[in-house]
């Protein structure tokens, strides 16, 4: 089912990313945690596509199985990076092959040891036009990636929202934020958003924290804020792993209440593959 169409009940819409394991034992853990939260009733989940590419076939693959064994919509991923748009076309085909309806496309981020994304020829310069692209040839749900605290390589918020009205425009279904952890950055940019005419869904994307140096890692590459009171609990608490989920726990579960009660129309949960943190937060909402 088209994630747009599921969007339209109202129900506030829980989803799940992943990222293709590398090994078979990473396999079994992803479909082990997969059956934990299936429970959880998703309105979808998500598979991510590796850096350069380097995935793709075991993104195919994976929302394949998804949908197939396990019965659950699974959106794809998918990058411009390393790619002409033939060699997308043929992803997006082989997508369409295995029953995929809903796909993000993305630039993608420059490769290891390049400082700025560069399209290869024949390829794409933004997500823009991996959307265009498919907007003309399938007819695919389409989803967008955003950037509540702007993308880190925009020269301001105001030419960052232009770029993503482009965006929208071009035939984008609904959008799916950055993760961040201050919920005001998320509803003043849904503010400025529907100002600037972008009037699709868009999702709040909240990743569980389970762990301080990876958290630290994440938020700089992609330029998300840790609130400093969170980040002074977190690391005085930073070698007791239990008491850092607890606190990730706490806070992703306040962020996801008041977003919800503030109208956002669903939570993406930046899973990593791991299923604890995300269960104890839906647990905690429910009990609320
Ligand atoms: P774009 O929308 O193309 O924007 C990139 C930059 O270009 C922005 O600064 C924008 O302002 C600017 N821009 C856009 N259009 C124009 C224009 N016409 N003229 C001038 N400037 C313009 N990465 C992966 O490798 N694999 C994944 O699976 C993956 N999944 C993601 C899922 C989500 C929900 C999010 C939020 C990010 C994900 N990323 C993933 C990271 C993403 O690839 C990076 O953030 C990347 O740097 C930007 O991708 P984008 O699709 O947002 O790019």
């Amino acid at each position: 089912m088209k994630i747009v169409d599921q969007l339209k009940s109202g129900e506030p819409a829980f989803s799940f990313e992943f990222f293709p394991p590398k090994d078979e034992a990473g396999l079994e853990r992803l479909f082990e945690a997969i059956s934990e939260l299936r429970p959880y009733k998703p309105a979808y989940v998500s598979v991510t596509y590796g850096a350069g590419g380097s995935t793709r076939s075991l993104t195919v693959d994976l929302v394949r199985r998804i949908r197939d064994e396990i019965g659950l919509e699974a959106m794809a991923h998918l990058t411009c990076v390393g790619a002409t748009s033939a060699e997308l076309d043929q992803v997006l085909r082989d997508l369409r092959d295995v029953g995929a309806e809903n796909i993000l496309p993305l630039r993608g981020d420059a490769p290891q040891g390049h400082a700025h994304f560069e399209a290869v020829p024949g390829g794409f310069s933004y997500a823009s036009e991996l959307v265009a692209h498919a907007k003309e040839r399938f007819d695919f749900c389409l989803a967008g990636a955003c950037y509540p605290e702007g993308h880190p390589e925009a020269p301001s918020i105001e030419a960052d929202l232009d770029n993503l009205k482009k965006k929208v425009d071009a035939g984008v279904d609904f959008l799916i934020t950055q993760l961040f952890f201050n919920n005001e950055d998320y509803f003043r940019f849904v503010d400025r958003a529907r100002a600037a005419g972008i009037e699709v869904p868009i999702i709040a994307g909240i990743m569980p924290i389970t762990n301080v140096s990876q958290l630290k890692r994440f938020t700089q590459l992609c330029g998300a804020k840790i609130p400093p009171g969170l980040l002074a609990r977190l690391e005085s608490n930073e070698e007791d792993r239990s008491k850092v989920r607890a606190i990730g726990v706490e806070h992703a579960t306040d962020q996801c209440a008041a977003l919800l009660e503030g109208g956002a129309p669903g939570v993406h949960f930046y899973t990593l593959n791991r299923s604890l943190a995300t269960r104890e937060i839906l647990d905690n909402l429910r009990s609320r």
